[in-house]
């Protein structure tokens, strides 16, 4: 698969002036933001020294909740109204929750449409509200620090958030006034941050353990340029899996039954994790503990022992780790360097099984915690437009194979996983009966061949198809997968050019009036904030267009357009580019209008084209760049 560099259009016209950019890792645990400052990445502390800001809500009975407490007594007084751990709820459906919901004592409520809420003293929140919350912390910090507005911030995901969780972080930002530039994949953040394109080039491992999740990434560096070459990991595997094998080591060592109350547990969770930290920098640690009976208990924890102890949990890292190689269709001994990201990775025996595993020593030289918010923060100075000059942009994968649904419940792959993104494919369906007039697309995302055993993302219905006898009808099925990882889908019916589609919106998410309607009760500024959400909305869709008919024209420009037609789309390109970063919607609007006019054909000739190399064996991509 080849490469492309890609030039950012939010680039041109460029000043002077410095623009205002942050990058933001929006972490289970912790959440952090940083910024380009006189050349520098760093990140910006509370004033006080912190730099972390602990993804800790707290909802209070009057006033506006309290976001990255440090002083754990509050999960201890308040576990029903102090929301940790957020992100594992993210773009999360009723059912997913359930399996997740006895390792946490909030309440869940049903909101309606099947949205699940944490309800609180002060009402009820949806993980994205919640979210939203300690990006608007992390959006004050950045503010004061840099002296004024955020003109735009590139937010880190896990690399293995499915659609519906990238969507939720998305609206996270959107509730929380940001503009996003991108989202982009954490271990690629980190890759960003240790400049590793800079360096030799070779294949690298980013091993990335954090509070809640746990990300592997295979990266190629070669002629300056990265590409994914796979990436695997658990959503539900980091520290508090840690913490919790040694809670339950406390609690039997100290003869505290499991029954104990939700204060008293969440107390031994916050032993066990002082425990753990203590432990990477020295053999043993005491604990004095009160037990629920009022007695206090004493003990000891050997390293040794709590090696043993954690073990189970870091191998469980591995498993991933042997997948993505096969993904990536590599040696291990392929391997070059292997980058160490996330808090838990301080461990000294998870850095020991990582480097026995991988047969090379991992680099640990920056700061674990902080290496994904810098390189955030640089990627969202190029893509601001700081850095003029510097256009290389990243590409990503997508993490999860998309697909739809044919006879028999079975799936059939659109998009295979680690896909390099942004990403269109096509393929022909055809009818099943004879004179059947409509068909359902069911698009589901994941591994497995049973419909049932993915995740169901949307399902619409083309109607319309002439009757025809089964079989000769021709539905084309369009997938496309932007440079965010979201996803628009539409299906044809070729000889009548009827046409349907959809961008996939996660069922569990938010609609645009119940975003506009919170917008609305969340800002003082009701009626300016709904059309500055409005111009920003077709800003960042104007900005996605200009990106997607870049990729197109570098892809196939050269074999598809006559010189008339390219001068055309270069003309109605520039016109949208003139007007892109202005505050007139209307001219933004229209100019969108006319760019979609002057490509329309270009996209047909680009689907036929990728139907026919991908009928003759060839795929699209090879004849680019
Ligand atoms: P996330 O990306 O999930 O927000 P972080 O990268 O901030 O997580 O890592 C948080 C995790 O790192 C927590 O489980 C925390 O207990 C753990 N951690 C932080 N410092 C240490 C340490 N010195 N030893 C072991 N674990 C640590
Ligand atoms: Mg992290």
């Amino acid at each position: 698969m080849s490469l492309m560099q890609i030039s950012e259009p939010g680039e041109a016209p460029r000043t002077a002036e410095h623009r205002r950019a942050a990058g933001i890792d929006l972490g289970t645990t912790n959440s952090l933001v940083a910024s380009v400052i006189d050349e520098q990445a760093v990140t910006l502390g509370d004033g006080q020294g912190g730099q972390l800001l602990p993804s800790v809500v707290r909802y209070l009975a009057s006033g506006s909740p309290r976001v990255g407490l440090t002083d754990q007594q509050f999960i201890h007084d308040d576990p029903l109204n102090t929301i940790s751990s957020v992100k594992r709820f993210m773009g999360r459906g009723v059912e997913d929750i359930r399996k997740l919901a006895d390792q946490f004592p909030y309440e869940f409520v049903r909101a309606e449409r099947g949205m699940p809420r944490i309800r609180t003293v002060a009402g009820d929140f949806s993980p994205v509200e919640v979210s939203a919350e300690i990006l608007k912390a992390l959006k004050t910090r950045a503010e004061q620090a840099l002296g004024g507005e955020l003109e735009g911030v590139v937010i880190t995901v896990p690399a293995y958030f499915d659609d519906a969780q990238r969507q939720a972080t998305k609206d996270a930002a959107q509730l929380a006034g940001l503009k996003v530039l991108r989202l982009l994949n954490e271990p690629t953040a980190a890759a960003i941050a240790y400049g590793l394109d800079q360096g030799a080039e070779g294949i690298h491992a980013i091993y990335d353990l954090g509070g809640g999740t746990f990300d592997i990434s295979i990266l190629r560096f070669s002629k300056g340029v990265f590409e994914v070459l796979a990436t695997a990991g658990d959503s539900a595997l980091g520290g508090d899996d840690i913490d919790r094998v040694i809670a339950e080591w406390l609690l039997d060592q100290a003869g505290i039954g499991a029954d104990a109350d939700q204060g008293c547990l969440q107390e031994i969770m916050y032993h066990a994790r002082k425990a753990k930290e203590a432990l990477t920098a020295q053999d043993s640690f005491a604990f004095s503990i009160e037990r629920p009976d009022g007695a206090l208990w004493q003990g000891r924890l050997e390293r040794v022992v709590f090696e043993d102890l954690i073990r189970p949990v870091i191998k469980r890292t591995l498993a991933p780790c042997k997948r993505v190689l096969r993904d990536a269709n590599i040696d291990v001994r392929d391997i070059c360097e292997v980058v160490m990201v996330g808090g838990s990775t301080r461990i000294p025996c998870v850095r020991d099984m990582v480097g026995a595993f991988f047969h090379c020593q991992p680099h640990v030289d920056i700061d674990p915690d902080k290496v994904v918010a810098i390189g955030a923060a640089i990627q969202a100075d190029i893509l601001v437009g700081n850095k003029p000059g510097d256009d290389m942009l990243l590409l990503d994968v997508i993490p999860l194979s998309l697909g739809i649904e044919t006879m028999g419940g079975l799936v059939e792959k659109l998009i295979p996983r680690n896909t390099t993104i942004p990403v269109t494919r096509a393929q022909k369906f055809t009818t099943f009966k004879d004179g059947q007039t409509a068909m359902v697309i069911h698009v589901v995302q994941g591994e497995r061949e049973l419909v049932s055993d993915n995740r169901s993302l949307a399902r619409f219905e083309l109607q319309g198809i002439p009757p025809m006898v089964a079989g000769a009808a021709h539905i084309q099925v369009t997938f496309q997968v932007d440079a965010d990882g979201l996803l628009s889908v539409s299906a044809r019916e070729l000889s009548t050019g009827v046409e349907t589609g959809i961008v996939v919106k996660p069922s569990y998410g938010l609609s645009e009036e119940e975003i506009e309607h919170m917008l609305r009760d969340s800002l003082t500024h009701a009626s300016d904030d709904v059309s500055i959400r409005r111009l920003r909305e077709y800003q960042v869709e104007a900005e996605r267009a200009i990106n997607v008919i870049q990729v197109a024209l570098a892809e196939n420009g050269e074999r598809l357009l006559s010189r008339e037609e390219r001068a055309r789309i270069d003309m109605a390109l520039a016109a949208l580019q003139a007007v892109q970063d202005g505050d007139d919607y209307l001219a933004i609007k229209q100019a969108m209008t006319n760019l979609d006019r002057a490509t329309a054909e270009f996209a047909e000739r680009r689907m036929n084209a990728s139907i026919h190399d991908a009928l003759t064996g060839h795929k699209v991509n090879e004849f680019s760049g």
